[in-house]
């Protein structure tokens, strides 16, 4: 909580710290420690976390950074909030994130900007800007985020820190605040591989309150994270992904991609390159999909049942209708508005077959193209972002040059198949590069090996 005190006014990752909250939870757990009843904790308990405010926490404000849930103090807890507490980690407080999960850059957060550990005049990444930093900025050891389009990935690629995105199903999105339901995920942040794999075994698992939760056991990550730290990679096939990368993506990047690929050959990996064609695809359909399911989750915000209301003024019709419309003017920001009309375009009839209906066809040929490629090679690697952390500022007047950002991290939100980022050395510019995991569905611990000897 010191540390989180004194870094607070450079980087600005949390959006409330429930210091009281934490220091009790940790009472607790020094009373079970000292009373020998420590059956059945993981060995995670009580190490702090700092939860994602796109995460449901009972007592503590959860906003989505967003206007129209200020002052909104949840009644009940999230799944993995269920899990954190019952594996005694004390929940320090709740992180900064664009709007609603949408964005790459933390700047659409309607509470201020989070700012990069690394370089203060830099982003750290989005949505879940906050959690990275403060995970990059020693405020907490691990972290909690959620994925739709690359959200845990590419904030842990700008700020030198590890994200994971599991498979879709294998943590209970129940209490996840909804962004695009088929692609959402939540998952851990943390500064080492392994770190992340313990709190991954911590969240995971079947949970009958998630309709697509997997029915299965979370698989053994935290094992192939340790086998990986022998770093021996005899018998590991490895597929580059040859439509990620090249035009676009910046030099420092590259360079450093190419060099963390002759290391894993290093170790004994077999390396060689791997087509999906379909992959160029899945931004275009992303960027359909995604803000349809944001258009029909985010209805829910009516004024009525949660947070903001904002009643018409004197001489407008005092009607429920107008009341909606109020609310929502003022509570949504610009990014969010923007999604819900695409969204509500994309579904409308008559459009819906050309858009939408296309854009799923679309998806369905990238999860072909994973499926082949999985019958090829254990795990598929490539840069996590084009670019490294940008100045702010920089891409807010331009979306599409934003969205042009996700590239290599939506496939696997696409294909519901886990990634993961782990830092891999710095760019021209002195900012951290993320290197990027694909393993094939429910076989989350074929990345954790190679991405822990890569470490
Ligand atoms: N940057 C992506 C978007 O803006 C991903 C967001 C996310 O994963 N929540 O949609």
């Amino acid at each position: 909580l010191d540390v989180i005190e004194a870094a607070e006014p450079t980087v600005n990752a949390f959006l409330h710290v429930s210091g009281k909250e934490a220091l009790a939870q940790a009472d607790a757990f020094d009373k079970k420690l000292a009373a020998g009843d420590t059956e059945g904790l993981p060995e995670l308990a009580g190490v702090p976390i700092a939860i994602k405010d796109m995460i449901v926490t009972k007592g503590i404000p959860t906003t989505a950074a967003s206007k129209i849930l200020e002052g909104w103090v949840p009644p009940y807890d999230a799944t993995v909030i269920e899990k954190i507490k019952a594996a005694g980690m004390p929940i320090l407080g709740k992180t900064n994130l664009d709007e609603f999960a949408q964005g790459s850059s933390t700047e659409h957060s309607a509470f201020g900007n989070t700012h990069n550990p690394w370089d203060a005049t830099r982003v750290p990444g989005g949505s879940g800007g906050g959690s990275a930093s403060a995970v990059g900025s020693y405020e907490a050891p691990l972290a909690l985020g959620t994925d739709t389009g690359g959200s845990i990935r590419q904030p842990g690629a700008f700020t030198g820190t590890v994200g994971v995105k599991p498979t879709y199903g294998g943590v209970s999105r129940y209490g996840a605040i909804a962004m695009a339901s088929s692609l959402d995920q939540i998952g851990p942040c943390g500064r080492t591989v392994l770190d992340t794999a313990l709190l991954h075994e911590v969240i995971g698992g079947n949970d009958r309150r998630d309709s697509t939760s997997i029915p299965a056991p979370v698989p053994p990550v935290a094992a192939a994270a340790r086998e990986g730290l022998k770093r021996d990679l005899k018998g590991v096939r490895v597929g580059l992904i040859k439509e990620i990368g090249g035009e676009g993506f910046e030099a420092g990047v590259a360079a450093r991609f190419n060099e963390a690929v002759k290391l894993l050959e290093s170790m004994g990996a077999e390396v060689k390159e791997v087509s999906l064609p379909h992959l160029p695809y899945s931004l275009g359909a992303y960027y359909i999909i995604m803000p349809s399911e944001v258009s029909s989750n985010l209805a829910r915000y009516d004024g009525m049942r949660y947070g903001l209301r904002v009643m018409p003024p004197a001489g407008v019709p005092q009607t429920s209708a107008n009341m909606m419309a109020y609310t929502r003017e003022a509570g949504f920001g610009d990014e969010v508005k923007r999604r819900i009309i695409l969204g509500t375009y994309a579904l409308s009839a008559g459009y819906y077959d050309a858009w939408y209906g296309s854009a799923q066809k679309v998806r369905t040929l990238v999860i072909d193209d994973f499926n082949k490629a999985f019958e090829q090679v254990d795990v598929l690697v490539s840069p996590t972002a084009p670019s490294t952390a940008f100045h702010f500022g920089e891409k807010t007047s331009d979306p599409l040059s934003m969205y042009l950002g996700d590239v290599a991290t939506i496939p696997a939100n696409m294909a519901g198949v886990p990634a993961m980022s782990i830092p891999c050395g710095l760019s021209d510019n002195g900012m951290p590069v993320g290197f990027q995991f694909f393993a094939p569905q429910r076989h989350d611990e074929a990345m954790y090996k190679p991405a822990a000897a890569l470490e």
